[in-house]
């Protein structure tokens, strides 16, 4: 079962305390998995899902909130993606008004083309807020397997609702991103702080938890990945160094000056010979004497600088 399938699961075995949040909630739901179409010049709402669980809350809420069942025809035919595509249609013209009615969508003039939007007397108190989330991803809502990656959108194609939704979330002092994505406005949120927040208004707590648990996984994970990084580059370093120290030791023996080196540069140089691939501070102990690392480095600065002065004389 998919991640969004498994909150989803989740969401519609919650029983809401009050009447006021059925009614939103429901009103959520068909805002974001309905549409309304014309016979003539007569309405009627279009109900479409791929959820078995958000197919029977809505059949549920249908009944409790609007007293409506066997006016509701339902059908099913293949999703395409291993589901079911569950259609509803509401055509009895009383019904549907009631329904259009609750979701205010008769303030202005009953025009040809409804657009859904946020009815604001459903979302007025704090309850309703979730509830209406809760229904809106039930009807539109996705989210990714966290393991994979962190996205959780509603999906609508009314450029009013998605507006509204992000004010509801702005409520929560949640952040949500729009996006037009072909005909549709996707309100989508990307940070894993954000959706934690978003699952916990909804009401996902179980979810929520596991969510967490995989980003704690995640983020170990990361951490260890981000220090090898770190050492793999230090060491990168160190061999690159003791390469740059060996050459110069060469050419200064190459060109017959190495007896000519103060002790102490021989010294270093020397020990970089044994152990060609040591740290600084390796050879620093190998040293043994009470020497720095910096101070082995800026014997090694000294020794690369007559490298150079060989060369550049040779080249002259
Ligand atoms: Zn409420």
């Amino acid at each position: 079962m998919s991640f969004t399938s498994e909150i989803k699961d989740e969401l519609v075995r919650i029983q809401n305390e009050q009447s006021c949040c059925d009614m939103a909630q429901l009103c959520g739901f068909i805002c974001f998995a309905g549409s309304v179409g014309y016979s003539g010049e007569t309405p009627y709402l279009k109900i479409t899902t791929e959820s078995d669980a958000a197919a029977k809350s809505f059949e549920t809420l249908m009944k409790k909130v609007f007293g409506i069942k066997d006016e509701l025809v339902k059908s099913q035919n293949s999703s395409g993606r291993g589901g079911f595509l569950y259609n509803y249609v509401l055509d009895t013209v009383g019904k549907v008004h009631q329904v259009l009615d609750a979701l205010g969508l008769f303030d202005d003039e009953f025009s040809e083309h409804i657009t859904f939007k946020i009815n604001q007397n459903l979302v007025k108190k704090q309850c309703c807020k979730r509830a209406f989330i809760r229904g809106a991803f039930l009807g539109g809502g996705s989210a990714a397997n966290p393991e994979k990656s962190y996205h959780l959108e509603f999906v609508t194609h009314h450029h009013a609702l998605s507006g509204g939704l992000t004010e509801v979330f702005a409520y929560f002092d949640i952040d949500a991103k729009t996006v037009k994505r072909q005909s549709n406005y996707v309100i989508y949120f990307k940070n894993s702080d954000d959706i934690f927040d978003v699952m916990s208004v909804m009401g996902a707590h179980k979810k929520m938890m596991e969510f967490a648990n995989v980003r704690i996984v995640k983020d170990k994970r990361n951490n260890i990945n981000r220090k090898v990084n770190c050492e793999t580059a230090n060491l990168d370093k160190t061999l690159n160094a003791a390469f740059v120290q060996k050459e110069a030791i060469k050419k200064i023996k190459e060109a017959g000056k190495f007896e000519m080196l103060p002790k102490h540069l021989a010294e270093v140089a020397n020990m970089r010979l044994e152990h060609p691939d040591a740290s600084l501070n390796a050879l620093a102990e190998l040293l043994g004497t009470k020497i720095s690392r910096s101070a082995i480095n800026h014997r090694f600065k000294k020794i690369i600088q007559i490298a150079e002065e060989i060369t550049e004389k040779n080249n002259e």
